[in-house]
């Protein structure tokens, strides 16, 4: 814990990892996107939860599938995948308090979009406490787990690897992240799809709260 003082800049992801995957904000985005594949390709709810699962994992998100196969409009994919109700989502006073605390430059590194971020963030109360959001349109649409959206981040931002930490809920994201000599962290999760890897090495710390975690770091001197 102790090296974590030394760290000058904080990228969080976003979804399951500044809020809880509990609120199931993410499990609507989940069903937006098999409704929306199975508006567009014409297809049962059953067809397009299969390709759904298929691109996820041949591609690392829904969205690259669908661009890749089928030329579909990301923006408008975007848009109505993220239509979510956040009514689950409640303020965090905690998790702002160790966000205002936390000394460096804040990050948001998302494989969803500005708008989702920020609606997110708002219902959170986390909306200003953040440098800047990169998301998948900054990626040029090529997701995380791909080194590519590490390496634009890092160049966009000025980053330093050696004093960065990346806070991810799917393990497998933060490979890249130790590749390229960031410190990294996964919050502990029981999605087959994101506690996958979760024992591999290229994870330094695992998290059972974020905020928790945070104030450990905080209250060190
Ligand atoms: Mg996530």
């Amino acid at each position: 814990m102790k090296e974590l003082k030394q760290i000058k800049y904080w990228l969080f992801d976003l979804d399951n990892t500044l809020y809880s995957g509990d609120t199931k904000v993410f499990d609507q985005v989940d069903k937006k996107m098999t409704s929306f594949i199975s508006d567009k390709l014409n297809v049962t709810v059953e067809a397009a939860k299969k390709i759904q699962k298929n691109y996820f994992h041949e591609y690392n998100t829904t969205l690259n599938g669908m661009i890749k196969n089928h030329k579909i409009d990301a923006q408008e994919f975007l848009e109505f995948v993220h239509d979510v109700d956040l009514e689950f989502l409640k303020e965090d006073t905690k998790l702002q308090n160790e966000l205002t605390n936390l000394k460096g430059k804040k990050f948001i590194f998302t494989n969803g979009s500005k708008a989702h971020a920020a609606n997110v963030t708002k219902k959170i109360g986390i909306q200003n406490l953040f440098d800047g959001v990169f998301d998948i349109v900054d990626a040029n649409f090529v997701p995380k787990p791909s080194v590519v959206p590490y390496k634009k981040i890092i160049e966009k931002y000025r980053i330093d690897p050696k004093y960065c930490i990346f806070i991810e809920d799917i393990a497998r994201n933060l490979k890249p992240a130790n590749a390229l000599g960031m410190k990294t962290a996964w919050i502990k999760n029981n999605e087959p799809w994101a506690a996958e890897f979760s024992n591999e090495s290229f994870i330094d710390y695992k998290i059972d709260n974020l905020s928790e975690f945070l104030r450990r770091i905080n209250e060190q001197k």
